[in-house]
């Protein structure tokens, strides 16, 4: 008899999409006439830069012919893509990396997923709430979170609140955590650290041998010159941070399915004994073993991003999605809502009126102005009260969709 790995049955059911999904349907059943804007959506609308598109025409064409055929590529990524990201991300803002340290994958959600699969089982983890989901449900998954208390937190996982009282910075935890998520810009919140808040969690974590996960899927969408977009900006973060990246935010990949992970060969973790074990060859061995590459195609896609049309391509596409946020900001503003985010970020984090939670606004927002948010409740306790938009939207809607908040407000 198989037995279960029973770390998968204490997993909280993922029911706010679905939740959100019944109630906008008994909406529809009631309101049949409305023409309802969904600003909830975390998925990109805009269509893949014409310079990637081209990049993987040519990459299907080497693909049929016998003389350009690829099969198995290297698990890491081919060395085109990560000399172009190396060259693009890193070495232009003063980051020196080796090809070594830079792996490519199919999504930031995958790494973000499996890179726990590097650390003990019992390691304490610490991360900010609200939170991307698959930080604390991958770590659900191996036992790594504990025991759920009663009111639904887990007691080996350090909560780090993100909400208008802190200015959304969390505060840096008064013991030692093994293993900190951290994601900026920031989903749900739309958020980011400054280089000097940055570093304090660097300075933490190099005092106090953590290892930070630093997820940078949006840092495409930074504005500001004191926003950092790489933690290895950081003096010493190579030593404690692993980095993860995204083109579906940047690039509209979500459906294409490409990212990456910097493993820097600084960055160790201890054995029992207290020996150190770089934690570069244990991804290499991980990415090998469970992982047999990106496809050829996609790759080449993603090289395309680096080029100049690509570059001026996706500048493109952020401006529209940043033009929707600013829109939907200023909108919010005017109608007198406290609004947060939407800066540095294609996120907007809306506090709910007085006396309001979450849902209520939600219901709110479907039922006077027929516009669909996210409540933030689900992303977690500190979400209670907020709800959030995206600027992934048309901008005829995003601009329909403050019309109408305005007059009903
Ligand atoms: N990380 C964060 C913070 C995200 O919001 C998302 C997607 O919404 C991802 C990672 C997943 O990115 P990918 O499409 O590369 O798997």
């Amino acid at each position: 008899m198989a037995l279960v790995n029973e770390h998968f049955l204490k997993l909280p059911g993922s029911y706010l999409f679905s939740d959100i999904a019944k109630r906008v349907n008994s909406f529809k059943v009631t309101h049949p006439k409305a023409n309802l804007i969904s600003l909830g959506i975390g998925d990109v609308t805009r269509p893949l830069p014409p310079a990637c598109v081209e990049a993987m025409r040519r990459a299907v064409d080497e693909m049929a012919s016998a003389d350009t055929f690829r099969g198995y590529g290297p698990e890491q990524g081919y060395p085109f893509l990560i000399e172009a990201i190396i060259k693009h991300d890193f070495a232009s803002r003063g980051i020196t990396l080796s090809p070594s340290e830079v792996f490519i994958s199919d999504g930031a959600k995958s790494d973000t997923g499996n890179i726990g699969e590097l650390l003990r089982w019992d390691n304490s983890m610490g991360i900010t709430d609200p939170v991307y989901p698959v930080y604390a449900d991958s770590n659900i998954m191996c036992g790594r979170s504990g025991v759920r208390n009663e009111d639904g937190s887990w007691n080996n996982i350090t909560y780090f609140p993100c909400t208008a009282e802190n200015g959304f910075i969390p505060e840096i935890p008064d013991h030692r955590v093994d293993l900190i998520y951290l994601c900026y810009p920031n989903n749900p919140t739309g958020t980011t650290l400054t280089r000097a808040q940055l570093k304090k969690w660097v300075d933490y974590a190099l005092a106090n041998d953590t290892l930070i996960v630093f997820d940078a899927a949006y840092e495409a969408y930074i504005r500001e010159d004191d926003v950092p977009h790489s933690i290895y900006e950081i003096r010493g973060a190579k030593k404690v941070a692993i980095e993860i990246r995204s083109f579906s935010k940047t690039a509209g990949f979500t459906g294409v399915r490409c990212g990456y992970t910097v493993v820097p060969k600084e960055v160790t973790a201890a054995t029992i004994d207290g020996e150190r074990i770089p934690l570069n060859p244990l991804w290499n061995r991980r990415q090998c073993t469970k992982f047999n590459g990106t496809s050829y195609i996609t790759q080449r896609g993603a090289e395309a991003v680096y080029t100049p049309e690509g570059q001026r391509q996706v500048k493109e596409t952020i401006d529209y999605y940043m033009e929707n946020a600013r829109i939907m900001r200023e909108g919010l503003s005017e109608a007198g809502f406290k609004v947060y985010g939407g800066v540095n970020a294609p996120y907007i984090w809306l506090k709910a009126p007085e006396g309001m939670n979450s849902w209520q606004f939600f219901d709110r927002l479907l039922y006077d102005m027929n516009v669909v948010g996210t409540p933030g409740v689900g992303f977690g306790p500190s979400g209670e009260g907020y709800l959030r938009l995206t600027a992934f939207g048309r901008r005829e809607d995003c601009l329909e969709a403050m019309q109408r908040i305005r007059k009903r407000v």
